[in-house]
């Protein structure tokens, strides 16, 4: 992925750039911000000292951060836009007097999220009916039932653990059931342990968070304080069985597949025969156990904990999870422990944002054939398909060109390359959402029904083959991904527009943005974790041993490079997290600098904005990742995204690339450069 899903924060930016006529009324349209924006730039600052600062320095200055935002970026505004055509279409759809099932179903959600002061006069009562199962509990091996149906009823899919389908690793044409765990409402494992004063704080505010949720669902003050103690301390329990982040990214780590007989008497604490019944999963045969550690660990709580503790454990993570669809009191304290204590933000997203969000998230391929419908133009699509087309071809030149790959290994990644699947804009085949029920005055109940219409949808894959053209992101959404084992790259209409791919631009600072995108995503492929899975996306080695630890020592240059950088409060970047992003930022660029080059190969391109042509593709590239970032979340971040600070992806790839040397006339020893034999260097 490119940017940080985390970091998506979104709001109304400050244009630091040219804006299109406004649209008509009624009529959507996106303001537009050039592809390379000079206004963006610093040139007060030497690029060969600091390039990020340099091209993304104006931006910074004159784009602070939104109060009800954690982070600013280029990336963010260009979703936050997106919102407002989305808010437009949901409008309508919700006003509209005859309507077609599509256009009813999201204009009804909308509705019914915009209903306020319904919301507001139901309070908790949407929880009333789990809270009475709770109560009714009478072992926690018995709680399977009521597990089931609240995990199906929630939009993470998610309480003390998550169930679902997945591609079998070792044969990617299958679907078979997953096991991952979870139940931490902290959001990184690591937050439990850590014994510097700032995790101790806020741990310290996670078990006032707690108790806070309790007291509004009618607990007395010191029950809640002593029931937010036991939940902290059967999460922290949780969270030392649970595989850290670095260790997840291992994909032999997470690989246990085993008989459904061998997983229930592995875990004996929960009556998995009663907790499938209610799931209903199409039947299961082999299971993979992402952890069983922690599955065994789960059951011993399950048989040590008394019942009281699991019954306060599962009314907090209730009142958590489904916070968003209660009353103003729910949601103002999730608001203020998750946005403002962990992330740094000073205001709530207004109400239509957060209702535009939750309809992307829940109907998004139905909100999303509108959305395409009004902004994206099918020369969209085959400009930059051809773009991709032409970085795979570089990239299958510089596969062959590599001196420290054998032949073999060359022929087997060619093969994986060539079976990538590209696919651009938006899934060929929309996911129908007819038969969930969509209700004009229940938010909470259509929250509850379109989750469990998710789950079943997910769950029912078990046994079907894979479906190739299914997608993990949303059209409207501002990203893109590489998939390890369906083998493609995904790039939604909302990332293929100004000013990240901008069709008025000369290609320079297109290749340099988007094409760096398109290149990233293809890398991944062949980055530490992708390259353990082969053509067809089975978790199967199909490198030479010398050459893998050719690989290996290359990919060390890298993490070690990042793990030098600061980033705030002492904390350095985790680069053994961060190593397949940093990886693919950096082969991303050099192939999409080569792919730029045969592009224009034969024209004279003339300067603009004073920039020579070279200096424009590095400046647009730069200028993907212009930001501003709370320091609160920046922490935050440290610990659980794979992406290194903006600034070091713009910086910690230029280093090691003499193109970037030469098209600003560096001097060896300048900051942005680095002696030869210490350029970093893979694909
Ligand atoms: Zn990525």
């Amino acid at each position: 992925m490119k940017p940080t899903l985390a970091a998506l924060g979104v709001a109304w930016g400050m244009a630091s750039c040219l804006l299109a006529p406004a649209a008509r009324a009624g009529e959507p349209g996106l303001p537009y911000t050039p592809g390379l924006d000079p206004a963006a730039m610093d040139r007060t600052v030497d690029p060969c000292v600091d390039f990020y600062r340099y091209a993304c320095g104006g931006w910074q200055a004159r784009n602070p951060i939104p109060p009800d935002q954690t982070s600013w970026s280029v990336f963010a505004k260009l979703a936050e836009d997106n919102l407002q055509v989305l808010r437009t279409i949901l409008e309508e759809a919700a006003a509209a007097p005859t309507r077609d099932t599509v256009t009813r179903q999201i204009g009804d959600y909308y509705a019914a999220c915009m209903d306020e002061a319904a919301i507001e006069a139901r309070g908790a009562a949407p929880l009333a009916g789990d809270l009475a199962a709770i109560a009714a509990l009478t072992s926690a091996r018995s709680m399977g039932p009521l597990l089931a149906r609240l995990q199906t009823a929630t939009p993470s899919g998610s309480i003390l653990f998550g169930a679902g389908s997945q591609q079998d690793p070792d044969d990617s044409s299958r679907q078979i059931a997953g096991f991952n765990q979870g139940g931490l409402g902290l959001p990184e494992r690591d937050h439990y342990f850590r014994t510097d004063a700032k995790s101790v704080e806020t741990r310290e505010r996670y078990r006032q968070h707690v108790a806070r949720l309790l007291l509004l669902l009618g607990e007395s003050e010191a029950d809640a304080a002593n029931h937010a103690a036991d939940v902290l301390r059967l999460e922290t329990a949780l969270a030392r069985a649970s595989l850290k982040r670095v260790e997840l990214r291992d994909p032999y780590a997470t690989k246990h597949k085993m008989s459904l007989k061998a997983f229930t008497a592995m875990a004996p604490g929960l009556d998995w025969r009663a907790y499938l019944a209610t799931l209903k999963p199409p039947a299961l045969h082999t299971v993979n156990v992402a952890q069983p550690a922690f599955f065994k660990a789960l059951s011993n709580l399950l048989q040590s904990e008394p019942l009281a503790v699991w019954q306060s454990y599962l009314r907090a993570h209730l009142a958590n999870q489904r916070a968003a669809a209660l009353s103003a009191s729910f949601v103002d304290e999730n608001f203020s422990f998750y946005r403002q204590y962990l992330g740094g933000a000073k205001q709530m997203q207004p109400r239509w944002k957060r209702c535009v969000r939750d309809v992307d998230a829940q109907l998004g391929e139905a909100l999303g054939q509108a959305f395409v419908q009004k902004v994206f133009k099918p020369e969209t699509r085959a400009a930059t398909l051809a773009m991709v087309q032409r970085i795979e071809s570089v990239m299958a030149r510089r596969i062959q060109q590599r001196d420290w790959m054998s032949p073999a290994t060359k022929a087997a990644a060619l093969d994986k390359l060539r079976a990538i699947r590209n696919k651009i804009g938006y899934p060929e085949h929309w996911r129908d959402y007819g038969s969930v029920v969509i209700s004009r005055t229940d938010h909470a109940g259509n929250v509850q029904r379109a989750a469990a219409f998710e789950s079943a949808r997910d769950l029912h894959k078990i046994g079907q083959p894979v479906d190739r053209g299914e997608w993990g992101m949303t059209p409207p959404t501002v990203n893109a991904y590489f998939d390890p084992q369906m083998n493609d790259i995904n790039f939604p209409a909302g990332v293929l527009q100004p000013p990240l791919y901008d069709p008025l631009m000369d290609d320079a600072p297109n290749y340099g943005n988007t094409g760096g995108t398109i290149a990233h995503e293809l890398t991944h492929g062949f980055d530490d974790e992708g390259r353990q899975f082969d053509a067809r996306g089975n978790l199967r080695d199909w490198w030479k041993k010398e050459d893998a630890a050719r690989f290996t020592e290359k990919a060390k240059c890298i993490s070690d490079q990042y793990s030098a950088y600061e980033v705030v409060d002492g904390l350095k970047i985790n680069g053994a997290l961060t190593l397949g992003e940093d990886v693919a930022d950096l082969g991303g660029q050099v192939l999409a600098y080569q792919a730029w080059q045969e592009a224009v190969a034969g024209m004279t391109l003339p300067e603009r904005d004073g920039l020579s042509p070279d200096q424009r593709f590095f400046v647009g590239f730069a200028q993907w990742a212009c930001s501003n970032t709370r320091p609160e979340q920046e922490r935050e971040l440290l610990l659980s995204d794979p992406h290194s600070p903006d600034r070091f992806r713009i910086n910690g790839v230029v280093v090691n690339m003499p193109e970037f040397a030469r098209a600003f006339a560096c001097k060896a020893g300048s900051p942005m450069t680095k002696p030869r034999e210490r350029v970093c260097s893979i694909w």
